[in-house]
């Protein structure tokens, strides 16, 4: 049913010892930002004044086309003013800025971490009543595809010892909420949980969603050389995934329930082919990982999947994420657990720095956007990575060796995007098709110039994105004159 698709290159994956290690529980900052721009939207402070108590729970900001989305404070604290971060998407974002009673780490666990009862009141407030009571899962309907089966096959190298079984018990016997998708859909919103596999509020997927859906999967694939966060949530949260899990396809009439794992990375960490009625897919292929659907499949990130979770079941706010730190400057790469608006410093702080540091990634050193050393933990983010000054090529003039073309996914012929995009010509067949990239990252890996193509692809879809839109406008303008 699901599978990678045989294109792409083989990349070594740099992937421990993060992933050996233990997820670091990281401090509350003494100082937090908190972002109030994500999933796409604005937020806006209200009732804040400079040098004001804010309380944990405490709803700080509400987007503005929509109150029922809020930024609530993790944290105790004193509202210090805003302040501009860099956003490796959003360029800049203003953050509320907290100075909080934290650093102490008197408040690191995921227990003191949530807020309880405020989705609750949240729901009430919005008018959702969720319902309570045992599980009502209807079991998987579907069986995966022998493909699957026969990936799954290749992820099972290691000895039993190094295994660690998924425990059924433990998952199996949660007892769940019986909850529409709409009420889900409800307490994500209250919640405000975005989807790290887009960057998406998962209320937003959740609504389009229907009944219809053939199958609910979560997704723990990282896809990136260095990131191991999906995994490590996983293998840390399987409770609380599978049970996010299993919310939704009861939500959906009880369709059949996965969980995509990539083979390699996973091979000594997870046994077995289910736990219970979820079919574990062991997934092993080539870069970029992007698993094809089949149609109808709805697919979310583990951390969603935690995350709603513990809205639904357990009248909890997730104020953190885990998020992998690493790359070859780094000394002692992690998976750390912080809170939403913690510095991106303190983290690397923490794994120390071997080397003289370059470029600071988030989330990919595929296609990751650098930030800033002062940047902070944003809603989805789930990698950083720290490139040596080594590392941190200067671009050259293209030679037209046409690699960039060879290893395209999407056959789109970055080359000549880039001498497209250079000479300004955004009429022609080949810039038109920088629509088409999905952002994975090769072009510029694989280009002896140390060319950003990827960057400049981007830029150029953007470039027809305006126009598209400029010109949209222009014809509502004229119609407009034309009925005048
Ligand atoms: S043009 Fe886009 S899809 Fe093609 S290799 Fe570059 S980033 Fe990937
Ligand atoms: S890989 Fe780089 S140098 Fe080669 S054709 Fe593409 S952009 Fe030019």
């Amino acid at each position: 049913m699901f599978n990678l698709p045989h294109s792409g290159i083989k990349l070594n994956l740099r992937k421990e010892p993060a992933l050996s290690g233990p997820v670091f529980c990281a401090d509350m900052p003494k100082t937090a930002f908190l972002p109030l721009k994500s999933g796409g939207k604005d937020f806006y402070p209200e009732g804040l004044k400079i040098g004001s108590e804010v309380q944990r729970g405490q709803i700080l900001a509400y987007a503005r086309e929509d109150r029922e989305l809020r930024i609530i404070s993790p944290f105790d604290g004193i509202y210090e003013g805003i302040a501009e971060k860099k956003h490796p998407y959003y360029r800049r974002i203003s953050c509320l800025q907290i100075s909080t009673s934290g650093g102490g780490g008197e408040e690191t666990t995921e227990d003191e971490a949530a807020a309880e009862g405020v989705i609750a009141d949240a729901a009430a407030i919005s008018g959702t009543d969720a319902v309570r009571g045992t599980a009502q899962d209807s079991g998987a309907t579907e069986d995966v595809t022998a493909q699957g089966e026969e990936t799954s096959a290749a992820g099972s190298v290691m000895s039993e010892d190094d295994k660690t079984a998924l425990e059924e018990e433990d998952i199996l016997d949660i007892p769940l909420p019986d909850m529409t998708l709409s009420q889900l859909a409800e307490r994500a919103k209250a919640a405000g949980i975005i989807d790290e596999t887009d960057g998406v509020f998962l209320y937003e997927k959740l609504l389009e969603a229907d009944e219809s859906c053939c199958a609910a999967a979560v997704s723990s694939l990282d896809s990136r050389p260095f990131a191991s966060s999906g995994t490590a949530a996983l293998l840390k949260y399987k409770k609380e995934v599978c049970g996010g899990l299993r919310l939704i396809s009861q939500a959906m009439g009880g369709v059949s329930k996965h969980i995509l794992i990539y083979g390699e990375e996973c091979a000594g960490k997870i046994a077995g082919d289910s736990i219970g009625d979820i079919k574990l897919v062991k997934l092993v292929g080539n870069y970029p990982f992007m698993p094809m659907l089949p149609d109808g499949a709805f697919i979310i990130g583990v951390q969603a999947a935690k995350a709603l979770y513990d809205a639904c079941a357990d009248d909890k706010l997730n104020f953190k994420q885990i998020i992998t730190v690493s790359g070859s400057a780094v000394g002692n790469p992690q998976n750390i657990e912080a809170y939403i608006g913690t510095p991106i410093i303190e983290l690397i702080e923490h794994c120390s720095l071997d080397l003289r540091p370059g470029r600071i990634l988030a989330d990919n050193v595929m296609m990751g956007q650098s930030i800033s050393a002062s940047s902070v933990v944003f809603p989805g983010l789930s990698a950083i990575t720290v490139l040596t000054d080594k590392e941190t090529r200067h671009a050259t003039a293209c030679i037209g060796c046409g690699r960039c073309v060879n290893v395209c996914p999407k056959k789109i012929m970055p080359c000549y995007i880039l001498r497209d995009y250079q000479n300004e010509n955004i009429n022609g067949e080949d810039f038109r098709r920088a629509q088409s990239c999905i952002g994975c990252g090769l072009c510029s890996y694989v280009c002896p110039s140390g060319i950003n193509v990827a960057k400049i692809v981007a830029r150029s879809a953007n470039v027809l994105r305006r126009a598209a839109l400029y010109e949209h406008a222009a014809r509502q303008g004229g119609q407009q004159e034309e009925s005048v």
